[in-house]
């Protein structure tokens, strides 16, 4: 790969990033884009799956599901929060969620579900129009009325949606051009794209380099600077219609512990940071972010037809 994926532009600077999440070390070849500064993997390797251990991967712990009770409070809450406004002990993903809601019938779907437990939570607090797409699901299953989640790919799912949500799985892809494209199609007019992504060039990576946590080699194949994915925006058939950073204290605490030569599934963790340094350090997130510093955004999208 001779140019940017996002911008075009062909001054790359190559870099070597190891694995350092599971802590096995192996090295890859990384390029920085010299002119919008997205980040990108020079060489998809041919089997990810490595670096993706069934035991323990986050996305894919058993899904957790809320007895009759929670569920009639989930849907109180969702209905208070949503349809009048109110915050008291809304969702934590909330602020994601009052920008892309418009009815409980919309068609949503959400593009590396994982375990779809996300989702679960949507359909708790009402949500009747689900849908959870990942090809990496052990088997399609239909959770409840209006949940379901398919083991594929999006192109290969035959049906249009009102929204898609990409939480955290646009940087596990390599072709972002494509990507778009994808949800552009399978989007009805009008519809809306939700993407949340590191992002490039920002303080984190600035102050820690290679040890930024969400840099992530081999994981992320590409992350986006503002710039890069203004660029990619801008050759498609959407509009970006907001920015939202949404960077979290993981930023430095994680990156800390890269280095200081600890990975992130031993638990050797535990202990490094106080109560009080992590509490400063999600202070610190939220200043970030309100200065557009932080290492992490929700992209807000919408088809221009
Ligand atoms: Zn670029």
């Amino acid at each position: 790969m001779s140019f940017c994926k996002f911008c075009g532009g062909k001054k790359l600077r190559e870099f070597i990033a190891h694995e350092k999440m599971l802590g096995l070390g192996e090295a890859f070849v990384y390029q920085e884009c010299l002119s919008c500064h997205s980040l990108q993997i020079k060489e998809v390797p041919e089997d990810l799956s490595p670096y993706y251990p069934s035991e323990g991967y986050y996305s894919f712990l058993p899904l957790v599901q809320s007895d009759s009770f929670r569920l009639f409070l989930k849907k109180l809450r969702m209905r208070m929060f949503l349809k009048w406004g109110i915050s008291w002990k809304s969702p934590s993903y909330g602020y994601w969620l009052k920008r892309i809601y418009r009815s409980f019938d919309d068609a949503i779907a959400d593009v590396g579900c994982g375990n779809g437990q996300l989702l679960y939570e949507l359909h708790a607090g009402g949500f009747r129009n689900l849908t959870g797409i990942d090809p990496f699901l052990k088997e399609s299953s239909l959770i409840a009325p209006g949940l379901k989640l398919i083991k594929s790919k999006l192109e290969e799912v035959d049906q249009k949606f009102d929204v898609i949500m990409m939480h955290h799985s646009f940087e596990h892809l390599h072709d972002p051009v494509e990507e778009l494209q994808k949800c552009y199609d399978s989007l009805k007019p009008g519809g809306r794209l939700l993407i949340r992504t590191p992002l490039a060039n920002c303080e984190a990576w600035k102050e820690f380099g290679t040890n930024w946590v969400q840099l992530d080699a081999p994981r992320h194949l590409i992350i986006p600077s503002l710039e890069g994915f203004e660029a990619l925006v801008s050759k498609s058939g959407f509009r970006l219609k907001e920015v939202l950073f949404d960077s979290t204290g993981f930023q430095f605490w994680g990156s800390m512990l890269y280095e200081r030569r600890l990975n992130l599934v031993e638990k050797s963790y535990a202990g490094q940071f106080s109560k009080e340094e992590l509490a400063q350090l999600n202070e610190k997130a939220l200043r970030y972010n309100q200065e557009g510093k932080g290492d992490q955004v929700c992209f807000f999208l919408e088809r221009k037809d």
